[in-house]
């Protein structure tokens, strides 16, 4: 038997038959399913027509009908699980990644010399329990000078050649305001290194109108001078990697009372060679100043200079990248000119 009530199984048998060879992907199958097993579907409305067969007709058509039913539901579940494996075949090639492939190659950088002194000094004094603060470079006049005992009419400012902005601000001579805007912030006590840019009207071999510094400052009770010589001695042997002589001179800074400059021993010829290029003969070489710092400059920080006191200490980091790493020219590490490092510094290797 192949017709019910004038519809004919075997068409609709041939019928889904030839839509399933057209289907490409599981959209299309899905159209099929509705189609003929759908509420409306082909297949749906021959079982439906069931009822109205004669009983002795409707067990057999009723058989074939199921048989039917069972084939293409079959076949619908096997065809969707195809497409879906050869999609998923698809993408898997298409997002595939070759680990074998060679890298395509990327271009080293390195940091700056200044920027690793910078680092491996930071490092050395974080280890002491130092940390790091920052500030502006564009700053107030106040922060700049005046907290730091330096008034207007004070001959000190001579000292230093100060680019200035139409609005009275300035550019930052020394890193020494972070020490002010950082008691400012934080209290005592306190133990901080500021490294950063500095600007002063200079420009010859051995000064750059921009250069980098490091502050350092410590400020808590009953600190005595030798706190300061030991952390100074600490930081500069570790840095050089080698137990060096230290030689403290009386200075004058504003902001510290008393002051002094340290020179250590020449880290090229340790005062052996009369043509030293780096001492100049001299065995010594002039690395920070430093002193206790001035009750006023305390005072400017909003702590009581009766209860606290304290050292700073500042450092060219320029000069330190030149006597570690043997650069003779400070102009040099400014200019950009990356084969001169590439290749090897001046006179030789470096000394990292
Ligand atoms: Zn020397």
């Amino acid at each position: 038997m192949s017709e019910i009530n004038g519809l004919d199984i075997n068409a609709v048998k041939e019928s889904f038959q030839a839509a399933l060879k057209k289907v490409t992907n599981l959209e299309e199958l899905d159209d099929i399913r509705v189609r003929f097993t759908g509420k409306k579907g082909d297949l749906t409305l021959l079982l439906r027509s069931l009822g109205k067969l004669l009983p002795e007709l409707r067990k057999q058509a009723g058989q074939e009908l199921n048989k039917l039913r069972d084939e293409i539901e079959h076949t619908l579940d096997i065809t969707g699980r195809k497409i879906r494996e050869s999609q998923n075949e698809k993408t898997e090639i298409s997002e595939r990644i070759d680990v074998t492939l060679p890298e395509k190659g990327r271009s080293f950088g390195a940091f700056h010399p200044v920027i690793q002194t910078m680092h491996e000094i930071a490092n050395i004094m974080q280890g002491l329990g130092y940390s790091v603060a920052t500030g502006p470079e564009q700053e107030e006049e106040f922060y700049n000078f005046e907290c730091l005992n330096v008034p207007k009419w004070h001959p000190a400012r001579d000292m230093q050649d100060t680019f200035y902005f139409p609005d009275g601000t300035l550019l930052r001579t020394h890193t020494s305001p972070v020490q002010i805007r950082s008691m400012l912030k934080y209290g005592a006590p306190l133990r901080i290194i500021c490294p950063g840019k500095v600007y002063r009207r200079d420009n010859d071999t051995t000064h750059s109108p921009m250069f980098n510094q490091m502050e350092g400052l410590l400020i808590d009770k009953d600190v005595p001078f030798s706190v300061m010589k030991g952390t100074m001695s600490e930081m500069l042997n570790a840095f050089f990697g080698k137990s060096l002589k230290y030689r403290f001179r009386a200075s004058y800074f504003p902001f510290t009372e008393p002051s002094m400059e340290l020179d250590i021993e020449c880290v090229e010829c340790s005062g052996h060679d009369e043509h030293c290029r780096v001492c100049h003969g001299t065995g010594w070489l002039e690395v920070a100043g430093m002193g206790m710092v001035h009750p006023n400059v305390i005072r400017a920080g909003k702590i009581d200079p009766d209860e606290y006191n304290g050292f700073a200490f500042g450092i060219g980091l320029d000069r330190m990248a030149m006597l570690k790493y043997g650069i003779s020219d400070l102009r040099l590490l400014f200019d950009g000119n990356v084969s001169y490092f590439m290749s090897g510094f001046e006179g030789g290797e470096s000394r990292c």
